[in-house]
């Protein structure tokens, strides 16, 4: 067995492939995790040790298109968890073969595409399952992406007689790490109240927002919300200590004043301004959520305005700037979004203009 990422795979990796396993003994009880980047390896860290004090017997897949990040998902947990029944899948269809119960958590809709639809993914490999087989599974997609591309996903799947739901987070790596997170879902009541049990291991709000794509489309709103808002905030704490403010003073006015907000209050962009918090400022914006991920989630709300019919100036905005950010510092594009102020002094200390209508 291989993955057409990584021909030559180490033994830590192949000595852990599914084979072993009886499916059909297993799979009901079994639940694949697909995507361990920032956000996947932390909920699947809550989902496996939660489903382990709930059940010895749990089984649990893991699947990335780097096999490494599975393999130090399964090295780290097999030694707190001696006897755990851990597996790694090498491709998304072995995944769902092993597994009745599949979480996914990718960058964004061309992933989600490969994943599901292309060949080697979860789609296909339903369509040779047995139909009770197909039937008892269910999908959870936690990716922000496109609410179009969610919806005809989720209807394509469901084709196969398996359910579906769109459960995008909100709540980013803290969250995901405390198991603290907002899921918020899309899809049928059935699909909510399949999907309610998995997800209340790893976060702690799980609201139904509607039909299939509601919970990409609260989930878009949302980050169309805090994506103009860290910036309006970069610019507040940069004025303030322009004009003599100390940013540990500025911030504290702030968040006991009206301009609070998750971005002044947890995400503040200047190192030293929250003295009892460490965000990703305090770590040369390591660790968070990336400028291009934020810049994918503008374009996600710019990309169904027209088709809307909802104007979205500031939104467009912000696009613009995300998009100048990783052109003109690619080096902020894999740091945390509260890195636009290391932009926006970067500019200030150089004397150039920012214009919005000049930002290609
Ligand atoms: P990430 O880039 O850190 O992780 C994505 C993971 O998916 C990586 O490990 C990558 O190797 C894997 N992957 C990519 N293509 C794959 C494929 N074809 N098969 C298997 N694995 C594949 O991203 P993240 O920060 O964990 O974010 C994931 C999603 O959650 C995004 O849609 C993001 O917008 C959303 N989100 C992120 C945050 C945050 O704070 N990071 C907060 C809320 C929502």
């Amino acid at each position: 067995m291989h993955s057409p990422h990584s021909p030559t795979l180490p033994p830590t990796i192949t000595s852990r492939c599914l084979q072993q396993w009886d499916r059909y003994l297993v799979r009901g009880k079994s639940i694949s995790f697909i995507g361990l980047g920032n956000m996947g390896s932390e909920m699947a860290s809550n989902l496996f040790s939660k489903r382990f004090a709930e059940t010895s017997d749990a089984h649990f897949v893991v699947c990335d298109a780097v096999p490494e990040n599975a393999a130090r998902f399964c090295e780290t947990f097999e030694k707190s968890f001696p006897g755990a029944k851990l597996g790694i899948a090498l491709t998304p269809e072995e995944a769902v073969l092993a597994s009745s119960t599949v979480v996914t958590m990718l960058p964004s809709s061309p992933h989600v595409r490969k994943v599901y639809a292309e060949s080697g993914g979860i789609i296909p490999a339903l369509r040779l399952l047995a139909e009770s087989e197909a039937r008892s599974t269910l999908c959870i997609d936690s990716t922000t992406l496109d609410v179009q591309v969610g919806r005809a996903t989720a209807a394509e799947t469901r084709e196969t007689g398996a359910e579906m739901v769109d459960a995008p987070v909100s709540g980013g790596v803290t969250g995901a790490k405390a198991g603290t997170l907002s899921f918020l879902v899309g899809g049928t009541e059935d699909g909510f109240e399949r999907a309610s049990p998995i997800l209340a291991h790893m976060g702690k709000r799980i609201i139904h927002c509607g039909a299939s794509g509601a919970g990409l489309g609260a989930k878009i709103c949302n980050n169309l919300v805090l994506g103009v808002e860290q910036i309006v905030v970069a610019e507040a704490m940069l004025l303030g200590q322009r004009l003599g403010l100390d940013p540990a003073v500025l911030a504290g006015v702030i968040n006991s004043s009206t301009g609070a907000c998750w971005s002044s209050s947890v995400n503040n962009p200047v190192a030293g301004s929250l003295p009892d918090k460490s965000p990703p400022c305090e770590r040369d914006y390591e660790g968070g959520f990336a400028t291009v991920l934020m810049l994918k989630d503008m374009r996600l709300a710019t990309g169904v305005s027209s088709a809307t019919g909802s104007p979205l100036p500031l939104a467009e905005a912000a696009e613009r700037i995300y998009a100048d950010v990783v052109k003109q510092q690619p080096e902020l594009a894999k740091k945390d979004f509260s890195a636009v102020y290391s932009y926006l002094e970067r500019a200030a200390d150089k004397g150039l203009k920012i214009r919005i209508g000049e930002i290609d």
